[in-house]
């Protein structure tokens, strides 16, 4: 790997401020997704590290807690010019060990360092509140305070922007972070350590612990009570796991989960848009992104028109290793997931549905599946009821609003959404019936730093970016002074 700044290929993880091993020695490989090969070996680090961790953010807490807004913004504005900076070297790291067309991880960078400005900005707007009175010999007050030391866990689809997401509004609210990052792709959190460093953040306020034993150092996390939030994203089940571990001692927690995003296209919409959109939102990162499209609703009247243009747009996806030039859709992240995309559209065909496109693996890379389509799939499927992670579009048609919205609702998840409409009352209708946290209406792509990203039902608790973000890591204090 030719990196302009060999500084940024990190192999200890990073606690109070030094970078160290695992205490037994043991490291583990990071391979590539696109090759096999083993591109990196790094600290394996276990319970008792964790703890130290724990420690050192713990100790730095005060001070930290004590920095004006104005300071810890300066901090954080540094660490985004590096992050801009070394755009090109963290967009390598990224496609090695996840996969990711080099242009999608350049994006992702650039999409996370945007949440780092966007919280520098905000660490000097924590504003309190001064409350009308119930007394005339009273004044009452609300102060934001810091709630603590915070943990966050995150996923291997976005190796840096599910760390910034919650890092950067942790230390703009004056809380010391304890990164576990996920053991597929810890370089790129590692990397980000060495700039935080670079940045100037005082010793214990950042710290990175890499692992391969999760659950051992998640328990930790969970279980330690000087951790006073923890913030999850990763798969629905992991994180009910994790809730129920907070709940031992009441830990505040922001899970960020699975999702299944329905995308219905009506006969009034623009099927042009409607299929850009329906590129974007599915066959982004390989169909491995939460808010991906999971389902295809498209009206009766449009189905024809609209699965031939789609065949169209999707054999124009070229596929490869993603440093290859116009690749488009890269590896899936492991055998694992291959198999579980063949696994749902076998069970899919088995089942009546039919196949437009794709179908099979692709040989350029391990772990290569093409972009698929499927048609006459049912809302029932397994393949509609759970999350592809995969470049797999399903179309099912429908006639009535009514009942597409009750399909589109029919999942426990609520995350993202998406429909296409050109009526104006539909647009209204549709918005407010789907239950769903977040809603793209003639709009594949909705994340962006400046508004709340986050689910319902069991897609999880808490908004990230936008001016919520920061409400997760503040305790709101309530002050009610005599003045007699
Ligand atoms: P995962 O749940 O397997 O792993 C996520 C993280 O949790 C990793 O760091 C992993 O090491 C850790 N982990 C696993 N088991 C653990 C345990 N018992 N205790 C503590 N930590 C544990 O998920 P994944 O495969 O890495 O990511 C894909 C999932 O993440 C998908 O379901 C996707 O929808 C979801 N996701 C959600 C969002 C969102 O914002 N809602 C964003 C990205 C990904």
């Amino acid at each position: 790997m030719q990196l302009n700044n060999p500084a940024l290929l990190q192999h200890q993880s990073f606690i109070d401020g030094q970078w160290c091993d695992a205490s037994n020695g043991e490291v583990f490989a990071v391979k590539n997704p696109a090759t096999g090969d083993v591109i990196a070996e790094v600290a394996d680090l276990g319970a008792d590290e964790t703890t130290r961790a724990i420690a050192a953010a713990e100790a730095a807490r005060a001070d930290w807690s004590a920095y004006t807004g104005k300071e810890r913004s300066a901090l954080l504005r540094r660490w985004f010019d590096l992050i801009i900076e070394a755009q090109d070297d963290l967009a390598v790291l990224m496609t090695s060990e996840q996969g990711k067309p080099v242009n999608e991880a350049r994006g992702e960078v650039l999409y996370g360092a945007s949440f780092v400005e966007w919280f520098a900005e905000e660490a000097k707007r924590v504003y309190g509140d001064i409350i009308p009175p119930h007394g005339r010999d009273k004044r009452l007050l609300v102060l934001k305070q810091p709630i603590g030391v915070a943990a966050a866990i995150t996923p291997w689809n976005f190796p840096i922007a599910m760390i910034t997401r919650k890092v950067a509004p942790a230390l703009a609210a004056g809380c010391p972070v304890v990164i576990k990052p996920s053991e597929l792709t810890p370089l790129s959190a590692l990397a980000l350590a060495q700039l935080a460093q670079e940045a100037g953040f005082p010793q214990g306020v950042f710290n990175v612990v890499t692992s391969t034993n999760a659950p051992a150092v998640g328990k930790v996390l969970c279980a330690d009570s000087r951790v006073r939030k923890l913030s999850f994203t990763g798969s629905t089940p992991v994180g009910k796991l994790l809730a129920e571990q907070c709940a031992s001692n009441v830990k505040k927690v922001s899970l960020e989960l699975g999702g299944n995003a329905p995308f219905i296209v009506f006969d009034d919409a623009d099927l042009d848009a409607a299929i850009s959109g329906v590129i974007a939102s599915k066959f982004r990162n390989a169909g491995q992104t939460c808010v991906c499209t999971n389902r295809i609703f498209v009206h009766e009247a449009v189905y024809d028109a609209f699965a031939e243009k789609l065949k169209t747009a999707v054999h124009a996806l070229a596929v490869g290793n993603g440093f290859d030039e116009g690749v488009a859709i890269g590896p899936l992240i492991d055998d694992r997931a291959l198999h579980k995309v063949e696994s749902l559209v076998k069970d899919a065909l088995d089942n009546g549905a039919t196949l437009l496109s794709g179908g099979e693996r692709f040989e350029s890379v391990t772990n290569g599946y093409r972009p698929t389509i499927l048609s006459n799939v049912d809302n029932a499927m397994r393949i509609a009821q759970e999350e592809i992670f995969g470049p797999v579009a399903t179309l099912i048609p429908f006639t009535e609003e009514a009942d597409v919205v009750q399909m589109a609702n029919d999942t426990p998840f609520g995350l993202a959404a998406y429909f296409y409409s050109r009526d104006i009352g539909r647009v209204w209708r549709v918005s407010e019936a789907l239950e769903y946290g977040m809603v793209g209406i003639n709009e594949g792509i909705i994340s962006t730093e400046v508004a709340p990203f986050g689910g319902i039902k069991e897609s999880g608790l808490g908004r990230e970016g936008s001016k919520y973000g920061i409400d997760d890591y503040v305790e709101i204090k309530y002050l009610c002074m005599g003045v007699n």
